[in-house]
């Protein structure tokens, strides 16, 4: 492990614009539970599955029960970043990380410091109303009971992207631009099996590719480097 470390330091030092591609294991470490791994909520008693509470159909039908399934299992109160955050935000500040691309919606790694950060399936602190689209705070969302309203009257909807949802097409396209130009691709914390993850890094051209999981994905043969282990013991190391 050691030497492997001393490899990525290498790679990251030889590099000037860095993409970090994120997945769940990234807000693991850091006390939020993955809904879609087998350990996760899925396993967990609830009436529906979280694939079905978390779709754009339920939402609209049954509001009341999305945002008690939202209050419950989506917020974790008292997170914080960890150490992979952290050391993904100074690498920015040094130059060296162009973006970062999440699948979480958590905001940690703004939290961190990061600023260059692409959430591909939205925000928990970001909501508007579906009427006038006013903004409102994640603390309303978390402060009311029930099904939160706006001023006007309109429902608010968390800006994360459910289940039946299309990505936001300019996230992608964006996304597409900074893999293509990066000189480095470090993917942590996916399996890659989510969409669009597997689709969006073919885009990345360059000469290395790093794999940081604790479980075996389908990319591993294509990994100049392949670290299997916790993300924030990998990066806090750089
Ligand atoms: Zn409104």
């Amino acid at each position: 492990m050691e030497d492997k470390i001393e490899v990525l330091q290498k790679l990251v030092e030889n590099s000037r614009s860095i993409v970090f591609f994120g997945g769940a294991g990234v807000s693991t470490e850091s006390g939020i539970p993955d809904f879609r791994s087998i350990d996760g909520l899925y396993s967990q008693q609830w009436a529906y599955p979280p694939e079905i509470i978390l779709s754009r159909s339920f939402f609209l039908q049954h509001p009341d029960e999305f945002f008690r399934f939202y209050r419950e299992k989506l917020f974790v109160s008292g997170v914080h970043p960890n150490r992979a955050h952290e050391v993904l935000a100074r690498l920015e500040h040094e130059g060296k990380v162009s973006a970062v691309i999440t699948q979480n919606i958590d905001g940690l790694h703004q939290q961190a410091g990061s600023e260059k950060v692409i959430e591909l399936h939205g925000s928990i602190h970001r909501n508007y109303c579906m009427e006038c689209g006013a903004f409102y705070t994640v603390d309303y969302i978390t402060r009311c009971d029930g099904v939160p309203y706006c001023r006007c009257g309109g429902m608010v909807k968390p800006d994360v992207v459910l289940y039946e949802e299309s990505l936001d097409t300019s996230l992608l396209e964006q996304s597409a631009r900074l893999l293509r130009d990066a000189d480095l691709l470090i993917i942590g914390g996916t399996s890659l099996s989510v969409y669009p993850a597997a689709g969006l890094i073919r885009y990345y051209n360059g000469r290395d590719m790093v794999l940081i999981n604790k479980t075996p994905t389908g990319f591993d043969g294509q990994a100049r480097l392949l670290l299997n282990g916790s993300i924030g013991d990998v990066l806090g190391q750089i």
